[in-house]
Protein backbone atom coordinates (compact mmCIF):
# COMPACT_ATOMS: atom_id res chain seq x y z
CA UNK A 1 0.00 0.00 0.00
CA UNK A 2 1.53 3.39 -1.07
CA UNK A 3 0.59 5.08 2.34
CA UNK A 4 3.32 2.07 3.83
CA UNK A 5 6.08 4.52 2.63
CA UNK A 6 5.44 7.18 5.25
CA UNK A 7 6.70 8.06 8.08
CA UNK A 8 3.65 8.73 10.63
CA UNK A 9 3.45 12.64 11.39
CA UNK A 10 0.21 14.93 12.58
CA UNK A 11 -1.05 16.43 9.83
CA UNK A 12 -1.28 16.08 6.49
CA UNK A 13 0.84 19.46 5.19
CA UNK A 14 3.97 18.18 7.54
CA UNK A 15 3.82 14.94 6.65
CA UNK A 16 7.34 13.64 5.07
CA UNK A 17 7.23 11.93 1.56
CA UNK A 18 9.16 8.90 1.98
CA UNK A 19 11.10 6.75 4.55
CA UNK A 20 14.36 5.02 4.12
CA UNK A 21 14.31 1.31 4.18
CA UNK A 22 16.67 0.46 6.94
CA UNK A 23 18.14 -2.93 5.00
CA UNK A 24 18.63 -1.43 1.42
CA UNK A 25 18.06 2.40 1.79
CA UNK A 26 17.62 4.61 -1.73
CA UNK A 27 18.57 7.83 -2.60
CA UNK A 28 16.81 10.52 -4.68
CA UNK A 29 18.82 13.69 -5.86
CA UNK A 30 16.95 16.59 -5.89
CA UNK A 31 17.71 19.93 -7.04
CA UNK A 32 18.70 22.08 -3.75
CA UNK A 33 16.87 25.12 -4.37
CA UNK A 34 13.54 23.31 -5.06
CA UNK A 35 14.05 21.81 -0.99
CA UNK A 36 14.17 25.55 -0.19
CA UNK A 37 17.91 26.02 -0.30
CA UNK A 38 18.96 29.58 -1.07
CA UNK A 39 21.51 28.71 -3.82
CA UNK A 40 20.11 29.95 -6.77
CA UNK A 41 21.78 33.03 -9.03
CA UNK A 42 19.67 35.50 -7.40
CA UNK A 43 20.27 34.48 -3.65
CA UNK A 44 16.71 33.03 -3.59
CA UNK A 45 15.35 29.18 -3.35
CA UNK A 46 12.55 27.82 -5.68
CA UNK A 47 10.82 25.40 -2.52
CA UNK A 48 8.59 23.16 -4.09
CA UNK A 49 5.33 22.43 -1.91
CA UNK A 50 5.59 18.37 -3.07
CA UNK A 51 9.49 17.64 -3.10
CA UNK A 52 10.31 19.81 -0.04
CA UNK A 53 8.10 16.98 1.94
CA UNK A 54 10.79 14.63 1.08
CA UNK A 55 11.72 12.89 3.80
CA UNK A 56 15.34 14.35 4.00
CA UNK A 57 17.21 10.67 5.27
CA UNK A 58 16.41 10.04 1.87
CA UNK A 59 17.33 13.24 -0.30
CA UNK A 60 20.39 13.91 -1.82
CA UNK A 61 20.55 17.91 -2.49
CA UNK A 62 22.81 18.98 -4.70
CA UNK A 63 23.37 22.59 -6.69
CA UNK A 64 25.80 21.48 -9.47
CA UNK A 65 26.72 25.62 -9.68
CA UNK A 66 27.75 25.85 -6.60
CA UNK A 67 29.63 22.55 -6.81
CA UNK A 68 31.67 24.29 -9.39
CA UNK A 69 32.61 27.33 -7.31
CA UNK A 70 30.14 30.00 -8.26
CA UNK A 71 29.28 31.92 -5.85
CA UNK A 72 25.83 33.06 -4.46
CA UNK A 73 24.21 35.43 -5.34
CA UNK A 74 25.78 35.17 -9.13
CA UNK A 75 24.89 36.32 -12.49
CA UNK A 76 22.38 34.46 -14.57
CA UNK A 77 24.33 32.25 -17.08
CA UNK A 78 22.72 30.66 -20.29
CA UNK A 79 24.04 27.73 -22.78
CA UNK A 80 25.33 29.88 -25.73
CA UNK A 81 25.83 28.47 -29.34
CA UNK A 82 24.60 24.42 -28.80
CA UNK A 83 23.30 21.98 -26.77
CA UNK A 84 24.77 20.84 -22.99
CA UNK A 85 26.58 18.15 -25.10
CA UNK A 86 28.28 20.95 -27.63
CA UNK A 87 29.26 22.79 -24.31
CA UNK A 88 30.82 19.23 -23.08
CA UNK A 89 32.24 18.79 -26.46
CA UNK A 90 34.20 21.99 -26.46
CA UNK A 91 31.25 23.57 -29.62
CA UNK A 92 29.74 25.87 -27.27
CA UNK A 93 29.68 27.76 -23.71
CA UNK A 94 27.86 28.90 -21.07
CA UNK A 95 27.85 32.65 -20.70
CA UNK A 96 26.60 35.18 -18.00
CA UNK A 97 24.30 37.74 -18.17
CA UNK A 98 27.97 40.26 -18.23
CA UNK A 99 29.53 38.50 -20.75
CA UNK A 100 31.52 36.61 -18.82
CA UNK A 101 32.69 32.97 -19.88
CA UNK A 102 31.80 30.30 -17.21
CA UNK A 103 32.23 27.22 -19.02
CA UNK A 104 34.97 26.04 -16.65
CA UNK A 105 32.97 26.11 -13.40
CA UNK A 106 29.21 24.61 -14.87
CA UNK A 107 31.56 21.73 -16.48
CA UNK A 108 33.10 21.47 -12.67
CA UNK A 109 29.83 21.87 -11.30
CA UNK A 110 28.17 18.93 -13.72
CA UNK A 111 31.54 16.48 -13.36
CA UNK A 112 31.22 16.71 -9.51
CA UNK A 113 27.20 16.03 -9.53
CA UNK A 114 27.57 12.90 -11.57
CA UNK A 115 30.31 11.34 -9.17
CA UNK A 116 28.58 12.09 -6.26
CA UNK A 117 25.37 10.30 -8.21
CA UNK A 118 27.85 7.29 -8.74
CA UNK A 119 29.42 7.33 -5.28
CA UNK A 120 25.80 7.12 -3.90
CA UNK A 121 24.33 4.85 -6.39
CA UNK A 122 21.72 7.09 -7.97
CA UNK A 123 19.13 6.17 -9.94
CA UNK A 124 16.83 9.50 -10.25
CA UNK A 125 17.02 12.50 -10.33
CA UNK A 126 14.28 15.63 -9.68
CA UNK A 127 15.61 18.37 -10.84
CA UNK A 128 15.13 22.34 -11.71
CA UNK A 129 14.00 23.06 -15.02
CA UNK A 130 15.08 25.72 -17.32
CA UNK A 131 18.24 26.03 -15.15
CA UNK A 132 21.47 25.78 -17.15
CA UNK A 133 23.02 23.64 -15.07
CA UNK A 134 20.42 21.20 -13.48
CA UNK A 135 17.65 21.55 -16.58
CA UNK A 136 16.12 18.04 -17.63
CA UNK A 137 13.70 19.36 -20.77
CA UNK A 138 14.19 23.02 -21.53
CA UNK A 139 16.65 25.64 -20.59
CA UNK A 140 16.51 29.39 -21.94
CA UNK A 141 17.72 29.73 -25.17
CA UNK A 142 21.21 31.48 -24.62
CA UNK A 143 19.79 34.77 -25.88
CA UNK A 144 19.03 36.12 -22.74
CA UNK A 145 15.30 37.11 -23.77
CA UNK A 146 13.57 34.74 -21.55
CA UNK A 147 12.87 32.46 -24.24
CA UNK A 148 12.99 28.76 -23.81
CA UNK A 149 13.70 25.71 -26.13
CA UNK A 150 14.16 21.73 -25.62
CA UNK A 151 17.43 20.93 -23.90
CA UNK A 152 19.01 19.98 -20.75
CA UNK A 153 21.04 21.44 -18.14
CA UNK A 154 25.00 20.10 -18.29
CA UNK A 155 24.95 18.20 -15.09
CA UNK A 156 21.41 16.81 -16.24
CA UNK A 157 23.17 15.89 -19.37
CA UNK A 158 25.81 13.95 -17.45
CA UNK A 159 23.31 12.64 -15.36
CA UNK A 160 21.28 11.00 -18.54
CA UNK A 161 23.96 10.34 -20.19
CA UNK A 162 24.76 7.36 -17.48
CA UNK A 163 21.91 5.71 -17.28
CA UNK A 164 19.88 8.45 -14.11
CA UNK A 165 16.30 9.17 -14.50
CA UNK A 166 15.54 12.73 -14.85
CA UNK A 167 11.54 14.15 -13.01
CA UNK A 168 11.37 17.72 -13.88
CA UNK A 169 9.74 20.03 -10.64
CA UNK A 170 7.16 20.74 -13.27
CA UNK A 171 6.42 17.06 -13.78
CA UNK A 172 6.24 15.83 -10.24
CA UNK A 173 3.19 14.98 -8.29
CA UNK A 174 2.55 12.92 -4.25
CA UNK A 175 1.61 10.28 -6.43
CA UNK A 176 5.14 10.18 -8.56
CA UNK A 177 7.27 10.45 -5.97
CA UNK A 178 5.49 7.90 -3.57
CA UNK A 179 6.00 5.20 -6.90
CA UNK A 180 9.75 6.05 -7.02
CA UNK A 181 10.59 6.08 -2.77
CA UNK A 182 8.49 3.08 -3.67
CA UNK A 183 10.95 1.65 -6.43
CA UNK A 184 14.44 3.05 -4.36
CA UNK A 185 13.26 0.95 -1.71
CA UNK A 186 12.58 -2.31 -3.78
S1 LIG B 1 22.21 24.84 -10.18
FE1 LIG B 1 20.40 23.57 -9.92
S2 LIG B 1 20.24 23.37 -7.68
FE2 LIG B 1 21.61 25.09 -8.05
S3 LIG B 1 20.27 26.87 -8.00
FE3 LIG B 1 20.44 26.22 -10.15
S4 LIG B 1 18.67 24.89 -10.49
FE4 LIG B 1 18.94 25.08 -8.27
Amino acid sequence: MADSVLVPRPGPKSRPIGRPNEKKPGFLMVSACLLGRPCRYDGQSKKHPLISRLDPAVILPVCPEQMGGLPTPRPPAEICGGSARDVLEGKARVINREGTDVTREYYKGAVETLDLARKWGIRYAVLKEKSPSCAPSCVYDGNFQDRVRPGLGLAAYLLQKNGITLISDEEVSETLLRSIMLELQS
